[in-house]
């Protein structure tokens, strides 16, 4: 909880005005704290007297950090293929690995998996733990989990990895949990701390308007999600030689309260925008549903596939699984063309590692301008069918 030293207190109002929050205030000559305190801490960092500071009951026993070593990567296993984001999580755990010079071990859960040992050691890993049951073949949040514990329990990695996909999202918070350890999610970038191992995990903050780098100094592991597209894979080395371990899987580590009667695939999980090299993305400016069908017939022109802003998702003219941005998907296609998309930061963030962007906006001031690689000020019912036009033009 927040203390604040009235004897100290000057009531000269720095705290109320460095807030977010609106938690504090200064009525009369001491500040007073109310129940949207977040216990951010900028307050304190800001009084000039020291007059506030944060109490903190430890629950925990304290983690002996020295014990823990090296850095651990969740791949995952999905429709008979490992997700490319854990071959990205491969990338970036290689080089916090090597700055700390430890060991960069990859957990991997699933019905069928040793032929995959070779690929996630090229791609960087010095050890394949390989959980491998066919059990493990439909996901379950529970055992999963608990063969995450189990492992971090007995290798004890200073850093876990996970993707922030549906997966990862489900399962590590259940596994920070359960061995007291701090989580960041949506990373979309890691360094490590060379003298005392702290990893620095950057993501958006406040609706995307700041960065913010969490540290976990006191725990360990330190343990993140990292959105997919937004680090790059390693380039594989297959000359790499590693250690390839199966683990043994108890009864009770398989036990599950989850019953998987069918897995039924929608609609929506067709769509990957996020493998797509071309993506021809609509906001607001499409003004409707029938609006997606001319960016559909620019999108097949082009052999692309369509993205969405949050505005056209939300206004439903197209399904969530299209939506790029903060909320929605991270991408990073060769060619990203904006239609009628203002370029707000939370939609910038998922897409603004596109190789080239092309923006058409009829208002030349619309932020999109500044992420877009060239630009087209105009109506876009009159320039995508005179684009339409043109390829047509070109292709015959
Ligand atoms: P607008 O901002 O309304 O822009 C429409 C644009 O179309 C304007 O620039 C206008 O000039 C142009 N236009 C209109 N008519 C035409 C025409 N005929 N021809 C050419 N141009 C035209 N947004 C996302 O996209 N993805 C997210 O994941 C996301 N997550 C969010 C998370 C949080 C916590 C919050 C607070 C917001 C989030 N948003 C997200 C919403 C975001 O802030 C914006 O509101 C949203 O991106 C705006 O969508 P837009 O650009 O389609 O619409």
């Amino acid at each position: 909880m927040l203390i604040i030293d009235c004897e100290k207190c000057t009531a000269c109002g720095v705290c109320e005005t460095s807030c977010a929050f609106g938690a504090i205030s200064v009525p009369e000559d001491c500040a007073v704290v109310n129940e949207s305190c977040t216990l951010c801490g900028a307050c304190v960092d800001n009084c000039p007297e020291g007059a506030l500071h944060i109490h903190t009951i430890d629950k925990h026993p304290q983690t002996d950090i020295s014990d823990y070593s090296g850095i651990m990567v969740f791949a995952e296993y999905r429709h008979g293929k490992i997700a490319p984001v854990s071959y990205e999580l491969l990338g970036i755990g290689r080089k916090l690995a090597d700055k700390r010079c430890v060991q960069l071990i990859v957990i991997l859960p699933g019905g069928k998996v040793t032929e995959y040992t070779d690929s996630l050691i090229a791609a960087g890993a010095d050890t394949v733990l390989l959980a491998e049951h066919p059990f493990l073949e439909q996901f379950r949040e529970d055992v999963y989990a608990n063969i995450l514990e189990t492992v971090i329990r007995q290798y004890k990695p200073e850093v876990v990895l996970a993707g922030a996909t549906a997966i990862g999202r489900s399962v590590i918070p259940y596994v920070a949990t359960a061995v007291d350890a701090g989580l960041t999610a949506d990373c979309t970038r890691l360094e490590i701390r060379e003298e005392d191992g702290t990893l620095l995990q950057t993501r958006p903050a406040f609706g995307g308007n700041i960065m913010a780098t969490i540290e976990c100094p006191q725990t360990r592991p330190q343990m993140a999600t990292v959105r997919p597209n937004v680090m790059a894979p390693a380039q594989p080395d297959p000359s790499r030689s590693g250690e390839v371990v199966h683990l043994p899987l108890t009864e009770e580590l398989l036990q599950s309260q989850v019953e998987v009667v069918e897995t039924v695939s929608s609609a929506d999980d067709q769509v990957n925008i996020q493998e797509a090299e071309i993506l021809v993305a609509g906001g607001r400016g499409l003004e409707s549903a029938k609006g997606f069908t001319l960016l559909r017939e620019l999108a097949v022109e082009l052999g692309g596939s369509v993205a969405a802003s949050r505005a056209a998702v939300d206004s439903g003219w197209i399904p969530y699984a299209h939506q790029v941005g903060q909320t929605g998907k991270t991408v990073s296609p060769k060619l990203y063309i904006a239609c009628g998309i203002s370029g707000a930061v939370q939609h910038a963030v998922g897409m603004q590692s596109a190789e080239i962007v092309v923006a058409i906006n009829r208002d030349k001031n619309a932020p999109v301008f500044d992420i877009a690689t060239y630009g087209v000020v105009g109506d876009l019912f009159e320039v995508i069918p005179e684009l339409i036009k043109r390829l047509q033009e070109v292709k015959n």
